[in-house]
């Protein structure tokens, strides 16, 4: 049977952009519907408007560690509008691109909401196209919790658009999306406090870096609650919110921000046409190649919720393309080793295995950690401490994660993470001569077993 299309992907975002571009450059058929924004969230709403807001906070240091270095300058304003103005210009600029990239690629482009209606057809805003295969690449969508007041609350999306900077917020979780904007609106000048229900927030991250994170963020005044759950959220009559702890304190700010996770984005999806079943956490269950229990429907990116990174999404959405359309040169995604940064104030940057992870897993480990000053605060009277740190495997010295805190971590766990992936051992980062001066350095002149 003749189809439309060879393939039809649902949703523009990190996944689906590069399965189906890649698919159209292979001389597949390919049309992608998308209903919101085109680069889908990391460009929209996640990675990339997130770290301009990071890097506007983090003026606030620079301006800080100035007079150290001799210059005197004028008490600082910050004007939130321009901010959200320049960074929605190049948002706008980077839709564009993605439209290029995409009609360029020869990929049909569809503005609208799809509906699959059958193993292979699909609805879009009322008009109908058949494909061999359906690509679900739809992301996810920020999760809070049903407690009374959830409405007061805003998420990510909406944090992105705020008319102003609120005074005082209070943000709620202890994950990525949590302690990255905790950062961001301290940083911009909100009193901030950062609500976590267990003890230590970032949970599976190396309980060092945990830890180092907690003291550093409190060196910086940032208002850390632990064991803080929300029951309610109230209006109160001047507008601000007030926010009922379930052991029965109560915060007042202007602003309740959730990161408390996300869910699959499956909203009238029409899955209930298909064979495509779920898993038990809810997201879309897929087989190594990314098919789901039906035949003609694959899926990809943070709707299959196994590693919800834009990286990750693109390594998706390629083998998927090369999987249907060159399969020749197909290569299994291995989500081993995958490097990682929180952009924090100061970020984290990870790879491999936590000490904990390590420990489980049944290796003998050796650690080598480092806490250190910075060079470029000896001249400030700035206390914050670089944190490093190796988990070595004592039996076969291969170095089985690196993890840091402190400025650049993530442009610095990139290499570490080519490193780890070709097997390095301790004796090679040893081997390895340093670049001086730089923090960097001291992953590979770190000599004396911590533990
Ligand atoms: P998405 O990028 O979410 O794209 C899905 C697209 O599908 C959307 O455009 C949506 O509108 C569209 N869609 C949904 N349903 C339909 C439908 N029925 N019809 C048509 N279109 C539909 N990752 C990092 O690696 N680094 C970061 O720094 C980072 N920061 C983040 C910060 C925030 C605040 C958030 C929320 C996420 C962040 N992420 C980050 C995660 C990253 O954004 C996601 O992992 C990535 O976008 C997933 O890509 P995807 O293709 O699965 O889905
Ligand atoms: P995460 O899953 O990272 O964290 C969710 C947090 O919310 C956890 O601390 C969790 O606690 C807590 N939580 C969950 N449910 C509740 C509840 N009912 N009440 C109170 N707290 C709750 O989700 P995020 O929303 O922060 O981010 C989503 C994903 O997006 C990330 O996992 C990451 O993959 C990606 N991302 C990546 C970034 C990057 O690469 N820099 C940046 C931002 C997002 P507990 O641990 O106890 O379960």
């Amino acid at each position: 049977m003749a189809y439309d299309f060879d393939l039809f992907v649902i949703g523009a975002g990190s996944g689906g952009v590069r399965a189906a571009r890649f698919a159209a450059g292979f001389g597949a058929k390919v049309a992608v519907a998308e209903s919101r924004y085109l680069g889908g969230t990391c460009v929209n709403v996640g990675c990339v408007p997130k770290k301009l807001l990071v890097y506007g906070a983090h003026v606030a240091d620079e301006l800080e560690q100035a007079a150290g270095f001799g210059w005197t300058l004028e008490e600082g304003h910050f004007d939130w509008g321009t901010l959200i103005a320049n960074k929605n210009r190049e948002i706008e600029r980077l839709n564009g691109i993605y439209r290029n990239l995409l009609v360029n690629s020869g990929v049909t482009l569809l503005q609208g909401h799809a509906r699959i209606t059958g193993a292979n057809e699909v609805d879009v805003d009322g008009q109908r196209y058949s494909a061999a295969n359906i690509l679900i690449a739809t992301g996810g969508w920020p999760q809070v919790p049903d407690i009374p007041g959830k409405e007061l609350a805003i998420t990510s999306n909406e944090a992105f658009y705020l008319k102003a900077l609120p005074r005082r917020v209070l943000v709620v979780g202890g994950g990525y999306i949590a302690v990255e904007f905790a950062g961001i609106f301290q940083g911009l000048g909100a009193a901030t406090s950062l609500l976590y229900r267990g003890d230590l927030f970032l949970r599976g991250f190396d309980g060092s870096v945990r830890t180092h994170l907690k003291e550093e963020l409190e060196k910086r005044g940032l208002d850390l609650q632990f064991n803080a759950d929300i029951q309610r959220i109230d209006k109160l009559p001047d507008g601000s919110l007030k926010a009922t702890l379930k052991d029965g304190r109560e915060l007042v700010a202007d602003c309740v921000f959730y990161a408390t996770g996300r869910r699959p984005m499956l909203d009238d999806l029409g899955l209930e046409n298909t064979g495509v079943e779920l898993d038990e956490r809810g997201y879309i269950r897929v087989d190594e190649q990314y098919q789901t229990t039906a035949p003609s429907i694959l899926a990809i990116g943070d709707v299959i919720g196994r590693v919800q990174l834009t990286p990750v999404a693109l390594a998706e959405g390629m083998a998927v393309a090369r999987r249907l359309f060159k399969p020749e040169q197909y290569r299994p995604v291995d989500y081993q080793n995958i490097p990682t940064a929180v952009f924090s104030q100061p970020p984290i940057g990870t790879v491999g295995l936590t000490e904990e992870q390590a420990l489980e897993a049944g290796h003998k480990v050796q650690i080598f950690e480092s806490r250190f000053r910075a060079m470029k605060l000896t001249l400030t009277d700035i206390q914050e401490k670089t944190l490093m740190k190796l988990v070595v495997d004592a039996d076969t010295d291969k170095v089985l994660g690196c993890h840091m805190v402190g400025p650049d971590a993530g442009e610095i766990v990139q290499g570490l993470g080519i490193a780890l992936k070709a097997g390095a051992t301790k004796q090679q980062f040893d081997d390895t001569i340093g670049v001086h001066p730089t923090a960097a350095e001291e992953f590979v002149t770190m000599r004396t077993v911590t533990r």
